[in-house]
């Protein structure tokens, strides 16, 4: 038996186990025999999601949908290996992603050229191509007929440029993914939860992140599931410090100036701050140093996609100057699903 957190209106999450306990969470929403899987963090927790589903009280033949949030590995590594088990299910995947998941090549080029072939190789071991007839690329409000209810994808920008997050109508909850942020339990302090926003490369766009915060909230939803980690409640006020910290972000990788010697320490500099003082507004009562410990990979991975989006910013302010942006912008971006992150973001 493995623990499934069980929540309202037939949602569940377990802990995929990715690189420590408690970083990236598998859910799963049942509806009358009828089952659909949010995020697929890496291989490895294919057996768990095997094991949950017959917890559950369901064959794997009755997973209808493998939904992708977006295609960084910690969401989507264990995509290949979940569509060979769950074998009737469809892949459903904002159409930005959709190819890197039939051919994943390009995707692990990308994150090689990152962290190195071998680091690559003991996260993500060999990621699985899903056959193309699989594979729906869900655009903005796609629904999704699940059992007796209804889910709907939403295109939400701002982590990643191919986000999707899944709204359940029938629960009135959303699928997160890493649009909100994250929000690890550790930091929780007599249930009172926190938020930290992820700004993991290589496509952070503040702009396009408030407007997804937004969007989100306009649903009312009255709990949200993040991959890392799971139910978030009080949507609204979350919602506040979302904003705030997106805010906070985009003012730390300002000031840290156009040198870009240096830059991403400078900026991980004033990301520690913000945190200092994030642990003061929220009466965080774990010690500086284990604070520290839990945040410190999401904090470089931050700062990374921070100084990327100063580089992005001044290549595309210079570029609407004399052409249309967008174009530019996607090519400059090229090879840009780089940004899966080791752990969280
Ligand atoms: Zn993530």
């Amino acid at each position: 038996m493995i623990p499934i957190h069980s929540y309202d209106n037939g949602v569940y999450a377990i802990d995929a186990q990715y690189e420590q306990p408690l970083r990236a969470a598998i859910h799963f929403i049942l509806d009358h025999g009828h089952a659909a899987v949010i995020d697929t963090a890496h291989n490895p927790s294919v057996g768990l999601a095997l094991q949950a589903i017959a917890q559950l009280g369901l064959k794997r033949e009755d997973v209808d949908y493998i939904c992708l949030t977006h295609v960084h590995l910690d969401h989507a590594g264990g995509a290949g290996a979940y569509m060979r088990e769950f074998g009737q299910a469809k892949l459903i995947v904002h159409p930005r992603g959709a190819r890197h998941m039939i051919d994943p090549s390009q995707l692990m080029a990308g994150v090689k050229a990152i962290y190195g072939e071998a680091e690559t190789k003991r996260l993500y071991g060999d990621v699985l191509p899903v056959p193309a007839e699989r594979v729906i690329a869900a655009n903005d409000e796609t629904p999704l007929a699940l059992g007796n209810r209804q889910l709907l994808c939403l295109d939400t920008p701002g982590h990643a440029r191919h986000h999707l997050c899944y709204y359940d109508l029938a629960a009135k909850v959303v699928f997160t993914g890493d649009v909100f942020g994250l929000s690890y339990r550790e930091l929780d302090v007599d249930g009172r939860q926190s938020v930290i926003v992820t700004s993991s490369p290589v496509q952070f766009d503040p702009r396009a992140m408030h407007g997804s915060i937004r969007r989100i909230l306009a649903l009312q939803p009255k709990a949200l599931y993040l991959t890392h980690f799971s139910q978030l409640r009080q949507p609204e006020a979350r919602g506040d410090d979302v904003h705030r910290l997106i805010d906070a972000y985009v003012a730390i990788a300002e000031q840290a100036g156009p040198d870009e010697e240096g830059r991403c320490q400078r900026i991980a500099d004033g990301l520690w701050r913000l945190y200092d003082a994030e642990a003061r507004r929220q009466g965080w009562t774990l010690p500086r140093q284990q604070m520290r410990a839990i945040l410190r990979l999401d904090t470089e991975l931050n700062a990374k996609g921070l100084d990327v989006w100063l580089k992005t910013k001044r290549r595309n302010d210079h570029v609407t100057l004399f052409h249309d942006g967008d174009s530019q912008r996607d090519a400059g971006n090229a090879g840009g699903f780089a940004g899966a992150a080791v752990n969280g973001g």
